[in-house]
């Protein structure tokens, strides 16, 4: 069973405006087991319209189309499947008399246009819209000698979901094939997208039955795995053999695989040694630290930190003092291996983690620092018996180097 969803509007094919309706029906097919395997935007013109219905029609088990169920002259979905799918519009007497209730009750008269909202394919069950004036439309029928499911559903997002949730998942659900799905979710961190794809890609290929997508997403790689079979414990069973299989290979790379955030895991691994932390940032100002208290319960083992921007701070704060700092610049290793034993000394916290860089667009500042380049950092971890101090050449503009340097910090204190 495939699945293509219609976006109709014309509003989305300018710069403007996004279907987002899509995503929402994506997750929800693919929650009963259904791929989507087309998705298509159209204008509202009634010949792109048609054809790219006819098209659907042709190619999927299961054609969603959003929008375009309105009362004015470019709402047209409804013409346009009728006539993708052969059939005839005919007006429903009880949705008619729903319509003319909803302008009575706000004393208005019906315009002649709203009619139309009341004309439903041949066979096709009306769906009441609690949010909206115009209904969804159910048709389970044969083209072509094909089962097809066509589903017509209003375009505003607040009458869409709970149409779909309320009244169009509970009829898909009973009339397809019974599909349990497994997901299971494996994150890593600093590690390019190519060496993940090139080491796990010869071991999920032999699991051609469970869909593996790889996303690379603010600097983090997600391997998704996905899996419907008639039972959920045989779907469970391929995913967790595929995924033992991968978390084999990659190791200590996974820092979660099930779900959990690099900041929640971060948290964890202080919370299984019983350590606490604390930070003093300069290129990511407080990022660092806004990222763990992100995290609910994070303060018993976070306990706070320094925003140490300025030279003059990160003597005030964290005793760096002020000759290391003119002799090897801000941006040293000398000056990260003191911000982070001076944080850690100061708060008694049980690790200091400390974040120096350059962010760009600018150069460092003049001094030892001027000629390093846009990118380098340095970041720091003192736990009371070795500090160490890695150096980092950071790619991208100012918003990635911040967030590399918060997401190294973070893999730091969790290996
Ligand atoms: P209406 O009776 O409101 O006209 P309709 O079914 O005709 O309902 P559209 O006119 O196509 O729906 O869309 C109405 C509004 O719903 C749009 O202005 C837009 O804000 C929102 N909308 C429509 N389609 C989508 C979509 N695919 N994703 C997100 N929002 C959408
Ligand atoms: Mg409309």
């Amino acid at each position: 069973m495939i699945a293509e969803i219609i976006a109709v509007g014309s509003e989305m094919l300018t710069p403007f405006r996004q279907d987002t309706n899509s995503l929402y029906l994506t997750a929800a097919l693919n929650d009963l087991g259904v791929q989507v395997a087309y998705k298509t935007i159209v204008g509202d013109s009634l010949a792109h319209l048609t054809s790219a219905a006819a098209i659907a029609i042709s190619r999927a088990d299961i054609v969603i189309f959003s929008g375009g169920l309105g009362p004015t002259e470019d709402d047209l979905t409804r013409e346009a499947a009728a006539a993708a799918i052969g059939v005839e519009l005919h007006p429903d007497n009880g949705i008619l008399a729903a319509l003319y209730k909803r302008f009575a009750a706000r004393q208005m008269v019906m315009p002649p246009n709203n009619a139309k909202q009341a004309d439903v394919l041949d066979g096709a069950l009306a769906l009441d819209n609690k949010n909206g004036s115009a209904p969804g439309q159910y048709l389970d029928t044969v083209v072509d000698g094909h089962r097809k499911i066509v589903i017509l559903l209003p375009g505003p997002p607040n009458e869409l979901k709970p149409l779909f949730d309320e009244q169009v998942r509970p009829r898909l659900a009973a009339s397809l094939p019974i599909r349990h799905l497994a997901k299971r979710m494996l994150r890593m961190a600093l590690i390019p997208e190519s060496h993940v794809d090139a080491r796990t890609a010869p071991i999920y290929k032999q699991y051609p039955d469970v869909e593996t997508t790889i996303l690379a997403h603010s600097g983090e790689i997600q391997l998704h795995f996905l899996c419907a079979k008639p039972t959920l414990s045989e779907a469970q069973a391929r995913v967790d053999e595929l995924t033992g299989k991968i978390e084999a290979e990659m190791e200590d790379a996974i820092f979660s695989s099930h779900g959990e955030s690099l900041e929640e895991v971060v948290l964890l691994h202080l919370g299984m040694r019983h350590l606490t932390l604390a930070t003093a940032e300069s290129c990511t100002g407080g990022l660092l630290a806004q990222r763990l208290t992100a995290i609910p319960g994070s303060s018993r083992y976070f306990l706070g930190g320094a925003v140490v921007y300025s030279d003059a701070l990160k003597t005030a704060f964290a005793d760096v003092p002020a000759e290391l700092i003119s002799t090897h610049g801000p941006v040293s290793p000398e000056v990260a291996h003191s911000l982070a034993e001076g944080i850690r000394a100061r708060t008694g916290a049980s690790l200091g983690v400390s974040i120096t860089g350059i962010a760009g667009p600018t150069p460092g500042s003049p001094g030892p620092d001027a000629n390093k380049p846009i990118g380098l950092v340095y970041i720091g971890l003192a736990d009371g018996h070795e500090t160490q101090v890695k150096e980092f050449r950071l790619p991208g503009d100012r918003d990635r180097i911040r967030l590399w340097a918060s997401q190294q910090a973070l893999e730091l204190v969790r290996r």
